[in-house]
């Protein structure tokens, strides 16, 4: 337990300047209760004990220490913020595997080498995403990430305020076995940030719309085969497949790199580690679970791995790939343009999965997606599973809910899970 709830006071401890006030805090906190919400030990464990703890103990934490809580640990372990105040455990959560977490941090990163970068996209789009292998060998990372984690890259030099560049989090694509069995490489879907940001004053002054070109994203894609790259992590502990994969069925949503994550999970589900490496030995072959996965993209030459899946699919008759185009015509009537729209659209197909105490759902991609899944999920009578839902909002009907009552008073459980950015 000890160990445990040092892993909770780490969490707290990083981004906060009042770290022995706050440890003392949940210290004295978890003295007082019986201590099983804190059974995941992820930190939104213990924004659960927030709410079930004594006003007493609440008010031990500054309103801005709890601020602070949200906006920075959630973003940067999470690249999410929630208000979990009213989040709750489910009797058919999933038992998550002990994922490590922060061995190498941002501030101490690691040299690593670039092993491969190839473009994903086929054919022409607006777009520029790399599948970037990373090797690890030699660093403390080796072996350590599972699928679904994310890992820091942090930009040699100084921003425009001559400040160290911040670390950028990256999904991995790889399974937790990494790319050659070993854990040795990893690989991320890095997707360029290319933006015009128009002159809110005046948009269209002709000088007002400056070019935008993410930091970290170009100089990721930029780098060569060989060179050294400064990395840390591994980040994230929630966003990981089950201990026991058999015991559950999946749904699987992403959009463009959002598939990073689901790209490595599947690939442990279906293929499993090579012949002769560690990990091989404990496989116990293919999942035999329902998976579905919803790739959403705007045009068909940003489907990502699309080839690799629809081989995956061809030849495991429980692997189910949809996808949905949102900018080119309707191929299929009754198809709409986002994956929420399209398990909406396909309900009758969806609803005994969504139905099944088995099944977990998995979102990764564009901040916002989780709007449009969670209302789908609750007007269709389907969220009681997934979702908690806020007293504030609860007779409200769901075809009412306004996004902003969405993103703060509606909460995924632990049978949905979540990574947008
Ligand atoms: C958990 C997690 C996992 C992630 N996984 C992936 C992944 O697998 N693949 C992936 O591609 N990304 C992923 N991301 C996103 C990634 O971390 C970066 O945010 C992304 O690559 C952009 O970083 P950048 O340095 O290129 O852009 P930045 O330089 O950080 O710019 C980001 C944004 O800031 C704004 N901005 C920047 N400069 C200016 C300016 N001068 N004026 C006005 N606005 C400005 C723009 O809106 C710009 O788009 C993930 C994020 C998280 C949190």
């Amino acid at each position: 337990m000890a160990i445990l709830l040092d892993r909770v006071v780490r969490f707290i401890e990083y981004p906060n300047p009042d770290a022995r006030r706050a440890r003392e805090a949940v210290m004295a906190a978890t003295r007082a209760t019986s201590c099983n919400i804190f059974r995941r030990f992820d930190p939104r464990g213990l924004t659960i004990s927030l709410a079930h703890f004594s006003a007493d103990f609440r008010a031990d934490f500054p309103a801005d220490f709890r601020a602070d809580f949200r906006a920075d640990l959630f973003s940067q372990f999470f690249g999410t913020s929630y208000d979990c105040d009213s989040m709750t455990v489910h009797p058919n959560d999933p038992l998550l595997p002990e994922a490590k977490m922060h061995i190498v941090l941002p501030g101490a990163p690691v040299l690593a080498r670039i092993a491969s970068s190839d473009s994903c996209i086929r054919g022409k789009s607006a777009s520029f995403v790399r599948h970037i292998g990373i090797d690890l060998a030699g660093t403390p990372l080796e072996g350590t990430f599972l699928a679904g984690q994310s890992f820091g890259v942090v930009v040699p030099g100084v921003d425009s305020k001559g400040r160290p560049h911040k670390v950028r989090l990256y999904s991995i694509a790889s399974p937790s076995y990494g790319e050659d069995g070993f854990g040795r490489v990893i690989s991320t879907t890095c997707k360029r940030t290319i933006e015009e940001i128009p002159d809110e004053n005046d948009p269209t002054r002709s000088d007002g719309h400056p070019l935008i070109l993410g930091v970290c994203s170009n100089w990721l894609c930029d780098q060569s085969v060989g060179n050294k790259i400064l990395v840390s992590g591994p980040n994230g502990k929630r966003f990981v497949l089950p201990a026991n994969p058999s015991e559950h069925d999946y749904i699987f949503m992403a959009t463009g790199t959002g598939i990073a994550p689901f790209r490595g999970m599947i690939h442990e589900l279906l293929i499993g580690p090579p012949a002769g490496s560690p990990s091989h030995a404990q496989w116990k072959g293919p999942c035999q679970s329902k998976i579905h996965l919803v790739m959403g993209s705007p045009y068909r030459t940003d489907l990502l791995y699309d080839s690799w899946f629809r081989d995956l699919a061809s030849a495991h008759p429980n692997f189910t790939y949809h996808t949905v185009i949102s900018r080119e015509p309707l191929s299929q009537p009754g198809h709409g343009p986002h994956t929420h729209h399209y398990v909406d659209a396909r309900l009758d197909f969806f609803r005994p999965l969504l139905d099944s105490k088995r099944t977990l759902i998995y979102a990764c991609g564009l901040a916002g997606m989780q709007v449009g899944i969670f209302k789908a999920l609750a007007v269709a009578g389907l969220g009681g599973q997934y979702l908690t839902v806020h007293e504030e909002i609860a007779a409200v009907a769901p075809s009412e809910w306004t996004t902003e009552q969405i993103k703060r008073r509606v909460r995924p459980t632990h049978r949905c899970m979540l990574e947008v950015y």
